[in-house]
């Protein structure tokens, strides 16, 4: 696969920072090739935790460390920040956005690791008042929510009026992200914080797992399943199956039961944590090559994972729709480096590889502290064995060694104390997001416009006429 150019390195551009795009730079870190991530965020993001930024165990850094810093090393990579709007095929170039300004980046090869975000099936109005949790601006507004929730019904409770919907948590979506969700209020509000007011009694707060389906976590099977129903109910959740959830305002939501009938539940505190939609550059690739998109948006591609007709264009993790593979981090990272030893190869002269195959590593999710669910292969495991396989696995995963250090000592304060560091919310976290939401611009509209962006060869010109006058100038001085 030769250069465009003849004379440069082979350029990569990798969209995204997540699992996909990360695993997908590093892997290229001894090839012959410049690589240029492209992504909308400065940080890689370790969503599985996100719950735990949100319930105030682990602070935003933690599991969202600065891409640049990771890749500091990494010399032949360049990490460019920028919202990716457009790819051109046929150009082989991006075009991303920054506050205003647009870049275009041209590749001979590409990785496509965009991911997805929250689906509320087609009720996005539902968003306002029930935030998913997707990125670290939704764990903070969610985190100040939670916290918030509790400081309001504090002071409500004091004047002697009702705070039932201000202790009332909403969990919608009892997959792995809603159990953790919801098993953390609980413990957060029955155990954390059982001491720190004096108006409410925390440990009468209310939280409830909403789904329309038959049973919690149904990737794990029936019996983990029903376990894992058991264990939650310990803890003082309110499981609620065959409960779809049709409406949500700012006060409560309302739910459709299997038999038709529609109840309302009070609460202010509502997480999302159901149905995820493909990044939207999906459906940029799909209209240039005719390939097929699913219901969740994501693009089918070939075996290798490369676009039909595009072999220098490969999509990975969450996009990606193949051999019904899972939306989980490994095989973003198996994807990524799958396409990263392809493009390594190419260059190489070596022979294409067979097509994509994803080794499942198993899957967990913690209920509360010391209790988890696991299957690996064709082990399914529970309770405390679970959790500390949980535990060394996500510490393992954790990107940094001073951010697995810290979140060790902060599981410490949470699973063997009971409390928690991280409990700072501010009024920011919570509207923020809703205010910039009501520019039409977006935070573009906050800063002066850019100056227009002109090409190196005008920029040189002018600054050769500028010390042409100069020079002219000085000149005219000294022989007058
Ligand atoms: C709350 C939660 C919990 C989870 N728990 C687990 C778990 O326990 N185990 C597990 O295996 N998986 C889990 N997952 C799933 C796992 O995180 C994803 O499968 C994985 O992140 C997919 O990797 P990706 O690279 O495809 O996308 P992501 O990791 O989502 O990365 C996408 C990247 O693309 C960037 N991006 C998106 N659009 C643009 C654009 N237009 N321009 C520029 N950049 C863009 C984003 O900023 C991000 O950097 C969880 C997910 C969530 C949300």
């Amino acid at each position: 696969m030769a250069t465009r150019t003849g004379e440069q390195r082979h350029r990569v551009v990798v969209i995204g920072s997540g699992f996909g795009g990360l695993f997908g730079t590093k892997a290229l870190r001894r090839s012959d090739v410049d690589v240029t991530m492209v992504a909308k965020t400065t940080h890689h993001l370790f969503q599985p935790l996100l719950y735990q930024v949100a319930t105030g165990i682990l602070s935003e850094g933690e599991i969202a460390p600065p891409t640049r810093e990771v890749l500091a090393k990494q010399k032949n990579a360049t990490v460019l920040l920028g919202d990716v709007t457009g790819i051109d095929l046929e150009a082989r170039t991006v075009t991303s956005h920054v506050l205003g300004r647009q870049l275009e980046t041209p590749y001979d090869s590409l990785i496509v690791a965009a991911g997805a975000g929250q689906s509320y099936f087609g009720n996005d109005q539902f968003s306002e008042f029930a935030p998913g949790m997707k990125s670290i601006d939704d764990a903070l507004e969610l985190r100040g929510r939670i916290f918030g929730a509790f400081e309001l019904a504090e002071v409500m409770a004091a004047r002697g009026q009702d705070v039932d919907h201000l202790l009332t948590f909403v969990v919608v979506g009892a997959g792995p992200t809603g159990v953790e969700m919801a098993g953390q209020i609980a413990e957060l509000a029955h155990k954390t914080l059982k001491r720190d007011f004096r108006a409410i009694n925390t440990r009468k707060a209310r939280v409830i797992l909403v789904d329309a389906a038959p049973q919690v976590l149904p990737p794990f099977g029936a019996k983990l399943g029903a376990w894992t129903q058991k264990k939650l109910a310990g803890i003082g959740v309110e499981v609620q199956l065959g409960a779809m959830v049709v409406a949500v305002d700012e006060r409560g939501l309302e739910v459709q039961d299997k038999d038709g009938t529609r109840r309302r539940i009070e609460a202010v505190t509502k997480v999302w944590a159901a149905g995820v939609q493909a990044s939207p550059l999906g459906k940029t690739l799909a209209e240039q090559t005719g390939a097929a998109l699913d219901r969740a948006g994501r693009i089918s591609v070939n075996p290798d994972l490369t676009l039909p007709g595009h072999p220098e264009v490969f999509v990975v993790g969450d996009m990606v729709s193949l051999d019904n593979l899972p939306g989980v981090a490994q095989v973003a990272i198996q994807g990524a480096r799958y396409a990263a030893r392809e493009i390594d190869g190419r260059l190489r002269g070596k022979a294409p590889q067979a097509g994509f195959k994803y080794f499942d590593k198993g899957s967990m999710a913690t209920i509360s502290r010391f209790s988890a669910v696991a299957t690996v292969g064709k082990l399914r495991l529970s309770g405390f064995i679970a959790w500390l396989m949980w535990l060394a696995v996500h510490l393992f995963y954790i990107t940094g060694f001073k951010n697995q250090v810290t979140a060790l000592l902060h599981w410490a304060v949470t699973f063997i104390g009971n409390d928690r560091s991280e409990r700072t919310a501010t009024e920011q976290q919570i509207f923020a997001r809703a205010a910039l939401k009501r520019l039409k611009g977006g935070a573009a509209e906050l800063v002066s416009a850019p100056s227009p962006v002109r090409s190196r060869e005008e920029l040189e010109a002018q600054a050769l006429e500028e010390s042409r006058l100069t020079d002219a100038g000085a000149r005219g001085r000294s022989e007058a």
